[in-house]
């Protein structure tokens, strides 16, 4: 836990989000400026700033990770036509809150590059 971490608190329920999915490792809640119908963050209970934070022994939670994206893109009925997951690393990635999270972003044909 960081103590002003605005996901820290998503995820202790300090402040209130639409959570989509919980385990006692992740938690998966929908982002409140969605950049398509369905956009989801999945992101570890454990305060990990970055990608580039991690720590070798959370791999198995970053596989985790991607298997609750596979599994809510399976429950929204957009895992045929596809969708896309993206962690964005740092200033130049386009990241603004500092805990690691997972987007799970679908419903419409995404672009390639991406802005
Ligand atoms: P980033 O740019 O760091 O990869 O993505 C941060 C995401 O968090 C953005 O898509 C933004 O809309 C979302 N976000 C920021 N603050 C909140 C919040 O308080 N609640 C929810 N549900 N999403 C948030
Ligand atoms: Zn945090």
């Amino acid at each position: 836990m960081s103590a002003d971490c605005i996901f820290c608190k998503i995820a202790k329920k300090e402040i209130p989000s639409e959570i989509v999915y919980e385990s006692d490792e992740i938690v998966a809640f929908k982002d409140i400026k969605p950049v398509a119908p369905h956009h989801i963050l999945i992101i570890p209970k454990k305060h990990i700033p970055t990608l580039d934070d991690l720590p070798d022994e959370d791999a198995p939670l970053i596989a985790k990770m991607f298997l609750v994206a596979r599994d809510l893109a399976r429950s929204l009925g957009i895992n045929e036509k596809g969708y896309r997951t993206v962690f964005n690393c740092r200033e130049e990635g386009g990241q603004e809150v500092f805990h690691l999270h997972l987007h799970l972003i679908g419903g419409r044909k995404m672009n390639w590059p991406p802005g």
